[in-house]
């Protein structure tokens, strides 16, 4: 069984994409077969992963995608990259843009990445897709195709307000496009737990939302560590191995893996009366 996952927020730099790469990275050295598919024309996954200048590449997810639409017969590792942390991914670049124009004309237009990942998705335990923050027609497929969404959030910047208007998308979402899309969780992201105002923030969401939404309790620090890491093609597990943010997205992977466990009961504890 694969689990689709997107990771979305239309709030921009809230940590998508490091989400989806140190995710995916942590979720492979658990022995999970994991595959990393960058939704966004940006191409900020790809570099995070070590592509230099991804509008340099021949094959990208536009290419894949347009192969589909075609119904152009492709191998079966066609556009896939292998990362030496153990992951592979789909890159993808300023095609993608192009893309997703000639995609609003066709019939079922929001399932082309849908029928690309059904065609892969036996070889993997978890595909992670990388969301632009949009919700322009690439990321409507991102939610078409995908089982459920993570969504990263980064509390100093969440109002009330903005928190209500990100679940309505994903409740349209939901009702419009895909009736099987499970939110897994909020993530809180870039958490500086020093601030009152992230604190407050973070308890107000668990205490009002936290019955119907799950709310990770992993929670990412924010660390200078994590920015830099991108510049260097690697994940958080290179760079700094044994910092705060890696043990955050070690423990936010068992958390993830733990949601397709059955709920085990808890054995009562021997002095329970
Ligand atoms: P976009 O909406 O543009 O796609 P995004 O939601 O994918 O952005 P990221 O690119 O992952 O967000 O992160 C935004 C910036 O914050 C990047 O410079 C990234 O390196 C940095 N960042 C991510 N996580 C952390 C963290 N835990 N601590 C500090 N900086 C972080
Ligand atoms: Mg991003």
């Amino acid at each position: 069984m694969s689990k689709v996952i997107a990771i979305s927020n239309q709030k921009g730099g809230v940590g998508k994409t490091t989400t989806a790469v140190s995710l995916g990275v942590a979720l492979a050295d658990e022995g999970k077969k994991v595959l990393l598919i960058d939704c966004d024309s940006q191409g900020s996954m790809s570099i995070a992963l070590g592509i230099e200048q991804p509008d340099g590449l021949d094959v990208s997810l536009a290419e894949i995608m347009s192969n589909i639409v075609l119904e152009e017969p492709m191998g079966e590792d066609y556009g896939i990259h292998n990362h030496e942390e153990g992951v592979d991914f789909v890159p993808a670049n300023i095609g993608l843009s192009g893309m997703e124009l000639q995609l609003t004309g066709l019939m079922s237009h929001e399932r082309v990445l849908r029928e690309y990942i059904d065609s892969v998705k036996d070889k993997y335990d978890y595909i992670l897709l990388d969301c632009s923050p949009s919700l322009g027609m690439m990321t409507i497929n991102a939610l078409s195709a995908a089982d459920s969404v993570i969504i990263p959030a980064q509390p100093q910047y969440l109002s009330a307000k903005g928190f209500d208007l990100l679940l309505g998308t994903v409740g349209k979402v939901k009702r419009q496009v895909n009736p099987s899309l499970k939110i897994d969780g909020i993530l809180f992201t870039m958490v500086d737990r020093r601030t009152n105002l992230a604190k407050d923030i973070i308890n107000i969401v668990r205490q009002h939302y936290g019955s119907n939404i799950r709310v990770f309790d992993t929670e990412i620090p924010q660390s200078v560590k994590a920015a830099e890491s991108v510049e260097h093609g690697k994940s958080i597990f290179s760079h700094d191995k044994k910092g705060k943010v890696a043990q955050a997205y070690r423990e936010l992977a068992k958390e993830v893996i733990a949601l397709e466990q059955p709920e085990r009961k808890k054995p009562r504890t021997s002095d329970s009366r």
